[in-house]
């Protein structure tokens, strides 16, 4: 009898609640599908389609070893998901729940359809440490404050993680599926991954040496080093957690074992706190990457340009270059300067010119980079959120349009619009030797760096006669 683990966001074969089910049950087989289709499902950005390959390269070897076939398959995920279950005969299927709302109204239909069918459809937590809907405030309504959200989500009982399923054999015919080549999921012509493939390694076994070489050091020192982007102080799990190649079962549960020593790891845990935030707020909030979270902001006169995804061509011409170009053309837009690191204003260009090289940005730098582009520039948040979709390997559904939110001020426990980060300020303080900069902008001293966009102080005044235009 086949098993089916339909896997999505959870690229792992430990901790994987749906994929040990299927395994009890009989023969397993695990199915990706690979869905650009169904209505309202968000097209993967470049850079996660670059992870996604190499993953699913990963994740197949993973499965092979355990005696799991993994079938990929491309289209609307209920008829795809549908087909293949009638193509095996399989009794039994098995997912790890998603929260965003297009992907839950199309695992409600294929757990109707299964149900028709009398096909045996289960679903697990294993993605969040809480489900969204069992967490309220008080007055029985969705939490908008972190502090009393994390205070109530983390004095739960997290449940330990699983093992991978044991060593079986492989069921005796399974049909073929498509070749993960036939995606195109790489980029080619021109090829610009080699920043990525030299920063990363997608999959489940360097997701978990990641979270152990930072336990083993970093995490200590966390409180203050997560704070320095020129030092390797952060976990850089957000595109292991992205994917799931490690769940927060193991994050938290590791993290136990080095508690108690200082503020580092409980500083950090907070920020698993925020993931789940994040997540929470987007299955409250299905519109989250479109629409303000306080509507007061709707009436914001932000600048909304063409093209907010879409690579300016002095990227395009540069390719796999570090430094964009040495100087910034007369015609290049404030957006597409910003994209390409070319604003003058050397923090924003060195996260910005980090995240075009290796699909990841320092946190600290995301925040300055966002409150530039947003209230120095003027643009809308959602135009930097679909950059930052497109460019980023860890960009989630949540935690991406959560954050702009929050840089913005529309959004849940939002810093007030009045804090404008000041990037020369913030490099002083968080860059003070100039590591950082000096790593990603090496002509920042040169005379061919570009004059400053805007003036920051002018820029600021502006931004703020504009809030005052909404209060
Ligand atoms: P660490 O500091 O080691 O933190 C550990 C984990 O906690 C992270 O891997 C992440 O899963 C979680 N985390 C930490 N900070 C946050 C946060 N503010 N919000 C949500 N989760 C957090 N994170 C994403 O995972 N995907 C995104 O698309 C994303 N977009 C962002 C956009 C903006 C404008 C900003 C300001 C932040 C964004 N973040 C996003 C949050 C944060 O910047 C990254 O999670 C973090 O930089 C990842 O590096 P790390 O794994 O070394 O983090």
């Amino acid at each position: 009898m086949v098993s089916i683990a339909w896997l999505r966001d959870d690229l792992r074969t430990a901790d994987n609640p749906a994929l040990l089910a299927a395994a009890h049950e009989g023969s397993a087989v695990a199915l990706y599908v690979l869905d650009g289709e169904s209505p309202g499902i968000r097209p993967l950005g470049s850079a996660a389609k670059w992870w996604l390959h190499h993953a699913l390269v990963s994740l197949r070897q993973d499965l092979e070893a355990l005696g799991i076939p993994l079938v990929l398959m491309q289209g609307a995920a209920a008829g795809t998901v549908a087909e293949f279950v009638r193509e095996t005969g399989a009794e039994h299927i098995f997912w790890n729940r998603r929260y965003g709302g297009p992907e839950r109204e199309v695992d409600t239909a294929v757990k109707e359809w299964a149900a028709e069918k009398s096909v045996h459809a289960e679903s697990f937590q294993a993605s969040l440490l809480h489900e969204p809907w069992t967490v309220r405030t008080g007055g029985g309504g969705p939490y908008r404050v972190f502090t009393p959200f994390w205070r109530t989500v983390s004095a739960m009982d997290f449940r330990a993680p699983l093992e991978a399923p044991e060593k079986t054999s492989p069921p005796k015919s399974v049909p073929a599926g498509e070749n993960l080549a036939d995606w195109h999921l790489l980029p080619a012509n021109p090829d610009w991954s080699a920043g990525l493939a030299e920063a990363w390694t997608p999959g489940e076994a360097a997701g978990l040496s990641a979270l152990e070489d930072f336990l083993a050091g970093p995490v200590q020192d966390y409180d203050d080093g997560r704070d320095r982007p020129a030092k390797p102080g952060t976990s850089r799990l957000s595109p292991y957690l992205r994917w799931g190649h490690v769940s927060p079962f193991q994050v938290w549960h590791a993290l136990a074992r080095v508690r108690g020593k200082g503020p580092g790891p409980d500083v950090f845990g907070t920020e698993i706190g925020w993931r789940e935030f994040c997540w929470h707020q987007l299955f409250h909030n299905p519109d989250l990457a479109t629409q303000n979270l306080r509507p007061a902001f709707d009436g914001f006169p932000w600048v909304y340009p063409e093209g907010a995804g879409q690579t300016p061509p002095v990227l395009r011409s540069v390719k796999t270059e570090q430094s964009p170009s040495e100087s910034r053309p007369d015609d290049l837009d404030p957006l597409d300067a910003w994209k390409a690191g070319l604003t003058g204003i050397p923090l924003v260009d060195a996260g910005q010119r980090q995240l075009w090289h290796m699909g990841w940005m320092h946190n600290r730098v995301r925040m300055v980079t966002a409150s530039f582009l947003i209230k120095n520039l003027g643009i809308h948040w959602r135009v930097g959120e679909e950059w930052f979709w497109e460019t980023l390997v860890d960009a989630d559904p949540a935690s991406n349009p959560a954050n702009w939110q929050w840089v913005a001020g529309s959004g849940a426990d939002a810093a007030p619009f009045f804090r404008i980060f000041n990037p020369a300020t913030q490099a002083k303080r968080f860059d003070p030797d100039s590591a950082y900069i000096s790593r990603w902008v090496p002509d920042a001293l040169t005379p061919a760096y570009p004059e400053p966009l805007v003036d920051l102080k002018e820029s600021r005044r502006h931004a703020l006669d504009a809030y005052e235009s909404i209060r």
